[in-house]
């Protein structure tokens, strides 16, 4: 009597009773019977407790001390005596038509959060990889209501036959809203076009990215439509950086040992540098005039970044032109060009603390997805994958 107790307390199954438990190699197998109980006859509706007869089935389940865990359930069929129906019991721990229990299939969605592969994942859990897929291919996600802050972007996901996928955040409450096949303005139009409402959001942050913008006046009309800080950095980064190396290239091996480390020096903030590299860094400045300017440029910029508000960073983006036209610096006109184009976008970030940095943390998170679980070329599958390790 003991031992039954103790045994169904172990394994954690109600209204069961263990007959025999064996340890063979690396398998724990466990026999048992549910308690015999009245059914309701799924036919007419009567009850009965009339066995028909017995089918021994193997059931899958969670490991236990260190064992893979066969249940080998001896499954009654009951016969209705009004209408002759027959029907197995009922087996509270198995859903429909599985091999497997409930509880395992609850492990293995689980491990299909973490960022470990197919094949690993299935095989601590016992079951195929295919197994494992078609039961996470249950799983859906799917937005519902548009949250009052999008952040957009795109990401190279080499998935579905596209080389990149879309993402969509909200970076307000940090979640992963949804990851879209591709980039194309029109799936994007029908996608957003579904969402009833669209006039919710009132900000939608993007890169400088002409498509999206436009995508995002007409789908969000009364959006406020944000440029990236982030991105906007980068691109005066990038032009320095051309500047830097064009400069660079132009001295002898004599002198380029003045531009040690310069890369780094001088991508550094000014007030930033000891005094030693303080030194290097004029140093460097001394032999190249357009180095010069464009290190003025690049930290001036800095400054503008650092406005309060949209109305100081309007008079700081000012002066910065002004100070842009007075040099000779053509590696830095693709961010100037840019900078005219997204002035209001650009000056609206500086209102609203949104930006598309927690979009780039879960870029980087979808990297080493894609790394670790491999040969996901499905499109569905990979968004599924991103959406739960990320819910
Ligand atoms: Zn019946």
């Amino acid at each position: 009597m003991l031992y039954k107790d103790y045994t169904q307390e172990l394994i954690g199954f109600k209204d069961v009773t263990v007959t025999f438990v064996e340890r063979k190699e690396n398998y724990l197998h466990i026999h048992m019977m549910m308690n015999r109980k009245l059914h309701k006859c799924p036919r007419c509706g009567k009850d009965t407790n009339k066995i028909h007869d017995y089918r021994t089935q193997r059931i899958k389940d969670i490991s236990s001390f260190g064992h893979y865990t066969l249940i080998h359930l001896r499954k009654r069929r009951y016969v209705c005596p009004y209408c002759n129906k027959r029907f197995y019991e009922e087996t509270p721990f198995l859903p429909r038509y599985q091999r497997i229990t409930s509880r395992l299939i609850g492990k293995i969605l689980n491990s299909f959060r973490k960022v470990t592969s197919i094949k690993s994942l299935s095989n601590s859990a016992n079951v195929s990889p295919t197994t494992a897929t078609r039961i996470f291919d249950h799983i859906k996600y799917s937005i519902v209501t548009l949250p009052r802050v999008i952040s957009m972007d795109e990401f190279r996901g080499n998935a579905g036959g596209e080389k990149f996928q879309c993402i969509l955040t909200d970076p307000e409450n940090k979640k992963v809203l949804d990851i879209l096949p591709n980039r194309k303005s029109e799936d994007l139009y029908k996608y957003f076009s579904k969402f009833k409402d669209r006039h919710n959001v009132k900000y939608v942050v993007i890169d400088m990215s002409g498509p999206y913008r436009y995508l995002a006046k007409t789908v969000f009309p009364r959006a406020q439509i944000v440029a990236d800080k982030y991105h906007v950095v980068r691109q005066v980064a990038w032009a320095f950086e051309n500047v830097r190396k064009a400069e660079q290239k132009k001295f002898h091996e004599q002198r380029r040992k003045y531009f040690k480390r310069s890369r780094k020096l001088l991508l550094k903030r000014p007030d930033k540098l000891t005094p030693d590299e303080a030194f290097q860094v004029e140093s460097m400045l001394r032999i190249s005039e357009r180095l010069r300017q464009a290190y003025v440029l690049k930290n001036e910029f800095y400054k503008v970044m650092d406005s309060k508000n949209s109305y100081e960073a309007k008079k700081n983006l000012a002066r910065w032109n002004m100070l842009f036209y007075g040099y000779n610096l053509p590696e830095f006109y693709d961010c100037f060009r840019a900078f005219t184009n997204w002035k209001k976008e650009i000056l609206n970030s500086f209102d609203v603390p949104y930006t598309n940095g927690y979009t780039e943390g879960i870029n980087n998170k979808i990297k080493v997805i894609k790394r670790n679980a491999y040969g996901i070329r499905n499109f569905e599958r990979f968004r599924n994958r991103i959406l739960h390790v990320m819910a």
